[in-house]
């Protein structure tokens, strides 16, 4: 049995509502691991239905929401953060009750004052986000081994009940990944310093390279190093994923972004003054940031980021699995 294969399904039949990077790799990795019986899934457009209906993913595609989650007992919105709300209006009256839904959004105060409302008492609402991703979207990004190893966060709702919450904890360890729970307003706060701020200083940068393209004609692109190759590739990310990550957790990424632009200062400052030892010192702590990133298994300290690591056929080879939302 391979690691996180379990004896029988923990969830009878599962419903993924988009079906792009996220949603594919929970369906390859179930289906790996033998976790969900029958998997059922649902894209806004026909397009989107009918490539996955080719990739074979699901056992099931559907033409509405409403449709692909009757009789599941596990609900998983993998839609832009933005569509959460929306969504969960259209399925609320189909859900069978005990069923529980979840959702797979990287911000999580929003997304649960969106969904919330809209679904029946007896159903159990778990938010969750995988810290897991690359910048590839859509139905042919998906990989069975995207969650190995990577934290899935789940912040349950207060008073919700132990056992729903734990039913879905070993469905995600199913798929390889690793479970915390943790309050949602601190899941924003972590992730604005962790992903979402650092996602807009690399869109930033690449804007400016971009418009000193325009001076240097186009070495910017013909002499690209590492950094900047990085960053490119992060701001490679989806617009309309990233644009409802930026509008939805304003508050915690404007007190980040205050933050980041006073230790600029600081560091503007030193150059100015040319302070090698505060230069130095500075560059020596965040150096020992990345060696315990390292250390604590959630990046590779090859010098490519793992960007050889092989892959299942088929699969979109991602630049690195570490550009979660
Ligand atoms: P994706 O590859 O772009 O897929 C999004 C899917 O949602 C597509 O199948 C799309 O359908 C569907 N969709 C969009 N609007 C919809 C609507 N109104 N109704 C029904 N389906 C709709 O996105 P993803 O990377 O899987 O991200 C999904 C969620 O996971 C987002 O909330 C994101 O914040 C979160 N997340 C992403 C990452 C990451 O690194 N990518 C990591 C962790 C969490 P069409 O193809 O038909 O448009």
């Amino acid at each position: 049995m391979s690691a996180g294969a379990t004896d029988r399904p923990i969830f009878r039949r599962i419903a993924l509502i988009g079906l792009g990077l996220i949603a594919g790799s929970v369906a390859m990795a179930a289906r790996a691991s033998g976790s969900a019986g029958h998997i059922a899934g649902y894209a806004k457009s026909a397009e989107t239905r009918a490539a996955v209906r080719d990739l074979g993913f699901c056992d099931s595609v559907h033409d509405s929401a409403a449709e692909a989650v009757a009789g599941a007992d596990l609900v998983i919105l993998a839609v832009p953060v933005g569509a959460m709300g929306e969504i969960a209006a259209a399925i609320g009256p189909h859900l069978g009750p005990g069923a529980i839904v979840t959702d797979v959004g990287s911000v999580k105060q929003e997304v649960i004052a969106a969904v919330a409302p809209h679904l029946p008492a007896q159903v159990h609402f778990i938010p969750g986000h995988p810290l897991a991703g690359t910048e590839h979207s859509g139905p042919r990004a998906g990989f069975a081994s995207l969650f190995q190893n990577r934290w899935w966060l789940l912040t349950p709702l207060e008073g919700a009940e132990p056992a729903p919450t734990a039913r879905l904890s070993a469905f995600v360890r199913s798929l390889g990944a690793q479970v915390e729970e943790m309050d949602a307003a601190h899941h924003d706060l972590v992730l604005s310093v962790t992903s979402h701020v650092p996602h807009l200083i690399a869109y930033t940068m690449v804007g400016v390279a971009d418009h000193l393209k325009r001076v240097t004609e186009s070495e910017v692109i013909k002499y690209s190093a590492a950094g900047f190759r990085d960053f490119t590739r992060i701001a490679a990310s989806d617009p309309v994923m990233w644009r409802d990550v930026f509008l939805t957790n304003k508050e915690a990424v404007l007190d980040v972004l205050g933050r980041f632009t006073e230790e600029l200062f600081v560091l503007q400052r030193a150059i100015r003054m040319g302070d090698a030892a505060q230069l130095q010192e500075y560059f020596t702590r965040t150096r020992a940031i990345r060696r315990g990133i390292i250390e604590a298994g959630q990046d590779t300290a090859a010098p490519d980021f793992g960007r050889s690591a092989a892959l299942p056929e088929g699969a979109v080879k991602p630049s690195a699995k570490s550009d979660e939302g």
